[in-house]
């Protein structure tokens, strides 16, 4: 039974951490001319209108999306083209729609590039079928489990393969079970590009992905971990974090010196911090 719906939380600072690195990843793709496959694993409704009433109601993206939009342009060019690809997304002036993963991932697709994206919440599915994406003709909707359908997929027929997972982690083996993905999905595509989000709770549950994601063997993971608030004065979520697999050449450290001026717009306890967790 799926209870999670990403509208209750569209825009937050943990939705800004990631599509920022989607963004800078999917513009870093595009700058080689080889077709790419992208493939979103979980993929929400798409499009969040910050005035819907699941939205309104814990108003997360007040801690997230607002105050990097109200500080625009911060003089970082990676948060500001993030922030004028979000202006270009407006109906008017002021903010108020959200763009998920899926329209961060379709705006970039050329003629020769392929975008898969599976949901599996029927409702969820309802919207995203319903939203305006760029580039529709060239995007595969599944309604079907994330994960075996990106092993069902592989290996893709195009040169390059990029893949966002961003589960609800509602399941407590889901940490496990990624982990284990993962191994199988660079056993097959070995140049795969994945990025990985997980959330950061006081229980610590992400260690059970990073040390499978160890155990399994993967190599050339970079790990970003955006702490917006102090671990015990949030019962829930404290930060963001990112595994990204097989980052493309210095996207690390463009991503590192943005994210810590995202930390300090936010301001303290606000922190940023990378490291390589797996090496070559
Ligand atoms: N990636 C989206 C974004 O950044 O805009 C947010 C996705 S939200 C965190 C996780 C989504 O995964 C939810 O919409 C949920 O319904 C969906 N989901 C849960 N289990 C799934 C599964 N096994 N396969 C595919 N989708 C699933």
């Amino acid at each position: 039974m799926l209870a999670y719906q990403h509208a209750y939380h569209a825009g937050n600072f943990a939705d800004v951490h990631k599509h920022l690195a989607l963004y800078a990843l999917t513009e870093a793709l595009m700058k080689k001319s080889s077709a790419v496959t992208l493939v979103d694993t979980h993929a929400g409704r798409g499009s969040y209108p910050l005035d819907a009433p699941e939205t309104r109601r814990l108003g997360e993206y007040r801690n997230g999306v607002l105050p990097l939009w109200q500080q625009s342009p911060s003089g970082d060019a990676l948060l500001d083209g993030w922030c004028r690809q979000l202006a270009a997304h407006q109906p008017a002036t002021a903010l108020s729609v959200y763009p998920g993963s899926p329209w961060w991932l379709a705006r970039t697709l050329r003629d020769r590039d392929q975008l898969t994206l599976f949901e599996l919440h029927p409702g969820e599915q309802r919207h995203l079928d319903a939203a305006a994406l760029p580039g529709e003709a060239r995007i595969r909707h599944r309604h079907a489990d994330g994960l075996a359908g990106l092993e069902a997929m592989l290996p893709v027929k195009t040169p390059r393969l990029a893949v966002l997972i961003d589960p609800s982690w509602e399941l407590r083996d889901e940490y496990a079970t990624v982990a284990a993905t993962l191994e199988r999905v660079m056993r097959k595509v070995r140049h795969a590009i994945v990025l990985v989000w997980y959330p950061l709770l006081p229980q610590g549950r992400h260690h059970t992905l990073l040390d499978g994601m160890k155990r399994h063997g993967l190599r050339k993971v970079w790990r970003s971990e955006l702490s917006r608030f102090e671990a015990t004065d949030q019962p829930g979520l404290y930060g963001s974090g990112l595994a990204l697999i097989n980052p493309p050449w210095q996207l690390p450290e463009r991503l590192d010196e943005s994210f810590r001026q995202l930390a300090a717009l936010y301001g303290p306890p606000a922190t940023h911090r990378s490291m390589w967790w797996l090496g070559e």
